[in-house]
């Protein structure tokens, strides 16, 4: 058996974790508990980059104060779940502009019938929406994200799996065409989070209506979990916590002796859904107040919070710099 430490290279060098959240809308427990919680345990062991996909961002919002707030918004939302400046690169994906010029010459090499299989794109057309090139270019954006800064793990939630393939497959693609260039990146998904429920039952999701915000004011948790259904047992009715989305949402809280007295309750009967609920505001709201102060603290100092953002993004332009200076003079436009 090898003693290789998971994070580690062969040459006991850390590896590298690339991931994004797109500062559209407000972020939500989904969000946290499927992969930026991952970015936070993993701070220490891996070479991380995250980054606030501004570029994503523009395939929906096409407005300025919008974007800029939403860029303001995401910085702030990673800084106080607890990522860490000192430990993580952390930049704005525009400050990294050469992932546009990679992104390009992806394009150019990927056929269109490819990129028309991704499930995002389909979704869109299902729908009857208009969708811009760049929608139908996300992959490859993505890919250039996670390519540029040569990402071993990508953690991310069940919907965005496809992507880390679509990136796999580009590295593959260039490497075969142009030689050796990218590593291979790994998609983490936790299976027991990779698809958070919404106050509806269907995914948790910015576009959906049914998200309980991950720095929701007091009021707002009240009311996202009044909005949960169940079913119509009694108080007294023994009840199956596998079937009710008001314990899947309770149980990303609860862990041990605490998560198995709630499973008895359930299972037990004595405890009616206004209860369950009850209990549910309570935890959320533990679980929240805290974050949301820190936010509000961090909100203070905006300077601080832009510097963060400056350093992480000379840092990441740097590597990308590096990365495509070697793929300029790959694909052939470095002649001098
Ligand atoms: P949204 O899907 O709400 O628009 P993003 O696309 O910015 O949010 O997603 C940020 C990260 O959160 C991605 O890794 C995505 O897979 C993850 N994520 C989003 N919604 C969920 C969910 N309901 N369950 C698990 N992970 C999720």
């Amino acid at each position: 058996m090898s003693n290789l430490k998971q994070s580690e290279n062969s040459h006991g060098v850390r590896k590298i974790l690339v991931s994004g959240v797109k500062p559209t809308g407000r972020v939500h427990i989904g969000n946290y508990f499927g992969a930026m919680k991952q970015f936070i345990d993993l701070q220490d062991k891996y070479e991380s980059y995250i980054f606030i996909a501004d570029y994503h961002a523009m395939t929906t919002v096409q407005n300025r104060a919008e974007l800029m707030q939403g860029i303001i918004d995401v910085a702030l939302d990673y800084l106080a779940i607890g990522l860490d400046p000192k430990k993580v690169t952390l930049f704005k994906q525009s400050d990294v502009p050469q992932v546009a010029e990679l992104t390009w010459m992806f394009n150019c090499i990927t056929t269109v019938p490819y990129l028309m299989r991704a499930h995002a794109y389909k979704d869109a057309e299902a729908k009857n929406k208009e969708i811009n090139v760049g929608l139908f270019d996300y992959p490859l954006l993505m890919a250039s994200d996670i390519l540029m800064q040569n990402a071993d793990i990508v953690p991310i939630g069940q919907d965005q799996k496809q992507h880390v393939e679509y990136a796999r497959d580009t590295a593959q693609k260039f490497n075969r065409i142009y030689g050796e260039t990218f590593k291979m990146p790994e998609h983490y998904i936790l299976p027991k989070v990779e698809t958070i429920p919404g106050t509806d039952g269907k995914k948790m999701s910015k576009s959906n209506e049914n998200i309980i915000p991950l720095f929701a004011t007091d009021e707002e948790i009240k009311k996202a979990v009044m909005k949960i259904p169940t079913d119509s047992k009694g108080v007294d009715e023994a009840k199956n916590p596998d079937e009710s989305l008001l314990f899947a949402i309770h149980k990303l809280l609860l862990d041990g002796e605490a998560l198995k007295n709630l499973e008895n309750k359930y299972i037990e009967g004595g405890m009616g859904y206004k209860e369950a609920k009850e209990l549910l505001i309570k935890d959320l709201t533990n679980f929240i107040k805290p974050m949301r102060e820190k936010r509000e603290m961090l909100a203070q100092d905006m300077d601080t919070v832009f510097d963060i953002l400056k350093t992480g993004g000379k840092r990441a332009f740097m590597n990308a710099e590096k990365k495509m200076k070697e793929v300029r003079e790959k694909v052939g436009v470095e002649i001098y």
